[in-house]
């Protein structure tokens, strides 16, 4: 029968992991910690399933959560959202993306993402019927040719986006290259979509991670904003429990109505003893707001190992992912494309890591490739040791 969707393989993530495992290589490649969460974070979770909270919760998730979220978008980011008519928990923030971008597109509306992006949005658009329109980070380059910094096309974007724009995504903290948006570039971003009926999708879900004292803007820290974007987090990324598949999406009353049309008949409610654990473990802020030292720590051990080879590092404001480039190696493998270049590394140097090409749709390379840094110092020294042999 017909493909719905003729030109997806399987997630590069999928892939990769596979080959790591296949291969007993470190994997450095899909985003997800090696070390355990929080013992009390799992004795919240077995206590709700003890207090027999096994039932299915309320649609739109368990008023604690929702309640947990609402304080704690308001402290961070000044912004109210009704727990009750704009909170929405979700399997995940992929759920999240898939829902909002059902929930809105409608066939032939535009939807401009920014590559390199993470690979779920697009697929999601084609379902839905809507037409991407891409427009790329652009990459500045240091004296040597290497990549030095990628920043927002501006440019592009304002000429992107149209009366048919439907939805633009944004991702900031950004997976793959870790940049964060500013202050000035969230105005910009409200210049640019005034008058406009263009909704805004803001991936958040490495909001906690970033780094050297800088903060995270968030859409809910500008009103103007708020007001036409769905906000997606993620408890995963936040508390080192990926597998649990459990986030949110924020919006204003209209959006998070349609939201949930299709909510309820995509998932209709996420699990509910996840969902008590992780109300009672909100309350407490102090693990987020220590989050950004503890994956510092580990950037910093990282980036300083690999400063030992010919990988040139990227700057990583935020994420847990290094973005390296692997073009001045001096190695006949230097030349290889960065999807060769990953297998080659899994396989032959026993690290997996992410080719930055596969977060574009047509070919693009750059000669970068992403490690995930949410590893615990062990994990990182030996794939440091195997690096530093090349
Ligand atoms: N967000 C994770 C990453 O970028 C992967 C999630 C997934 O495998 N779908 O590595």
């Amino acid at each position: 029968f017909p493909s719905r969707l003729p030109n997806v393989g399987t997630t590069v993530f999928t892939v990769m992991s596979a080959l790591a495992a296949e291969h007993e290589a470190i994997n450095l490649g899909q985003g997800f910690p090696d070390f355990p969460c929080d013992r009390k974070l799992i004795a919240s979770v077995n206590e709700a399933m003890l207090a027999d909270r096994n039932q299915y919760p309320p649609m739109i998730g368990v008023a604690e959560l929702r309640n947990g979220i609402c304080q704690k978008i308001q402290n961070l980011y000044g912004q109210h959202y009704d727990p009750d008519s704009e909170i929405t928990i979700t399997g995940g923030g992929t759920q999240g993306v898939l829902t909002t971008i059902l929930a809105c597109v409608s066939p032939g509306d535009e939807v401009v993402i920014i590559e390199p992006a993470f690979d779920c949005y697009r697929p999601a658009i084609e379902l839905a019927g809507g037409k991407t329109i891409a427009v790329s980070l652009q990459v500045t380059r240091d004296e040597n040719g290497q990549v030095a910094s990628y920043e927002i096309p501006w440019d592009a974007l304002a000429k992107a986006i149209n009366p048919k724009t439907r939805l633009l995504i944004i991702n900031s903290p950004h997976n793959p290259t870790g940049m964060v948006w500013q202050k000035t570039d969230l105005d910009r971003l409200a210049q640019l979509v005034k008058n406009t009926s263009t909704l805004i999708l803001s991936d958040e879900v490495y909001e906690h991670m970033v780094y050297d004292g800088a903060a995270h803007y968030s859409v809910a820290s500008h009103p103007e904003l708020a007001a036409r974007s769905f906000l997606i987090s993620s408890f995963g990324k936040t508390y080192h429990v990926t597998g649990w598949k459990v986030g949110y999406v924020a919006a204003p009353s209209a959006l998070s109505k349609e939201f949930r049309k299709v909510h309820q008949f995509n998932v209709f409610t996420v699990n509910t003893p996840m969902q008590y654990g992780l109300a009672s473990y909100l309350a407490d802020a102090s693990h987020y707001l220590n989050l950004p030292a503890f994956y510092q720590a580990k950037r910093d051990f990282f980036g300083a190992g690999l400063a030992k080879t010919r990988f040139k590092l990227l700057p990583t404001p935020g994420t847990y992912f290094q973005c390296a480039d692997y073009s001045a190696l001096n190695i006949p493998e230097a030349q290889l494309n960065e999807a060769d270049f990953c297998k080659w590394l899994t396989t032959k140097v026993g690290v997996a890591a992410i080719p930055v090409s596969a977060f574009y749709d047509q070919p693009t390379e750059s000669g970068v490739i992403r490690f995930c840094f949410a590893k615990q110092e062990q994990t990182l020294a030996t794939a440091l040791q195997r690096l530093q042999s090349l």
